[in-house]
């Protein structure tokens, strides 16, 4: 941990006395001494798994039931929480407000809904087994509990941006949803693991969608985020930002892409530590 609290011992009265009083907290060389060689986690247990919208929810039934099934055998097993993507119906009022120029702080706000309908969802399905769905306040700090308790915390995704969300590097679309929240609780936490179930193996040199053959295209069982920003892909499988916040990470090392759509059953694998995707680390 880093000491920053200084207390005049002896004297009976705590003198405040903090390093951080004539500091714009801008200084990067102060800024250094604020790292901590540990930090503190609060929920080390929790694995939080992000259910994706286009890759399983918008698929319906048949894609949705199965996995219901595998976190319903897995919750007793593991302490998790679902975070819930948005998918084609956030594209798609992503789509009307790009074309009537809206900025990105409102295209953030529309799209926020629907990850929220996907939470609910999972949590009708996932209600009698203990599922309840959660909002973004004080309930996550008593994540550990719900899971002890036996119930199986659902929230959405999507980060609490709004209008306050940043300009995005290219074009309008708000270039944190989803995946950046999911990754950004995840580490705020202290996590165990992080885990996209999304519908694509993992993290290939492109879409493989868009590309074609698959068999042609390289796959990355395991890469660096370093490695993988130096490849500067045109594509990829977990939103852009969440490359320069692993990088700047400092309770989570790494994460894991999987494909749940085709494999429930690498859930379970995934959180017994099995690389069964894509692990990007540190
Ligand atoms: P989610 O609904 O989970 O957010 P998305 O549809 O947004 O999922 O993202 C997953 C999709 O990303 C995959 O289905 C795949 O088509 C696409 N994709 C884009 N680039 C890549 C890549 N380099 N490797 C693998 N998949 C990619
Ligand atoms: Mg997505």
């Amino acid at each position: 941990m880093a000491k920053l609290i200084k207390e005049e011992e002896g004297k009976g009265r705590l003198h405040i006395d903090s390093p951080m009083m004539g500091e714009s907290l801008v200084s990067k060389e102060f800024l250094k001494t604020t790292e901590a060689c540990e930090y503190f986690r609060m929920h080390p247990d929790i694995n939080v798994l992000k259910i994706g919208g286009q890759s399983i929810m918008d698929r319906g039934a048949k894609a949705i039931l199965p996995i219901v099934d595998e976190l319903i055998q897995l919750k007793d097993e593991y302490k998790l929480l679902i975070m819930t993507g948005g998918g084609t119906r956030a594209r798609h009022v992503y789509n009307i407000g790009v074309d009537l120029g809206m900025p990105t702080g409102v295209l953030s706000k529309l799209g926020d809904k629907v990850s929220w309908q996907n939470a609910e969802m999972l949590s009708v399905l996932l209600a009698k087994h203990g599922g309840v769905k959660i909002g973004h306040g004080d309930n996550l700090e008593q994540l550990t509990m719900f899971c002890r308790q036996g119930y199986l915390p659902i929230t959405y995704g999507i980060p609490p941006y709004g209008f306050f969300e940043h300009p995005a590097e290219f074009g309008s679309i708000p270039p944190h949803r989803t995946d950046c929240g999911a990754f950004l609780l995840a580490e705020n936490i202290g996590a165990r693991s992080l885990i996209y179930l999304k519908d694509e193996t993992g993290l290939y040199e492109k879409d493989p969608k868009k590309a074609g053959k698959k068999a042609e295209l390289q796959f990355f069982n395991r890469i660096s985020v370093d490695e993988l920003m130096a490849l500067d892909l045109d594509d990829l499988i977990i939103e852009r930002p969440i490359l320069k916040m692993l990088k700047q990470a400092k309770c989570l090392k790494e994460l894991q892409i999987i494909d749940a759509l085709n494999r429930p059953e690498l859930i379970r694998q995934a959180l017994e530590g099995k690389q069964v995707g894509t692990v990007i680390h540190k």
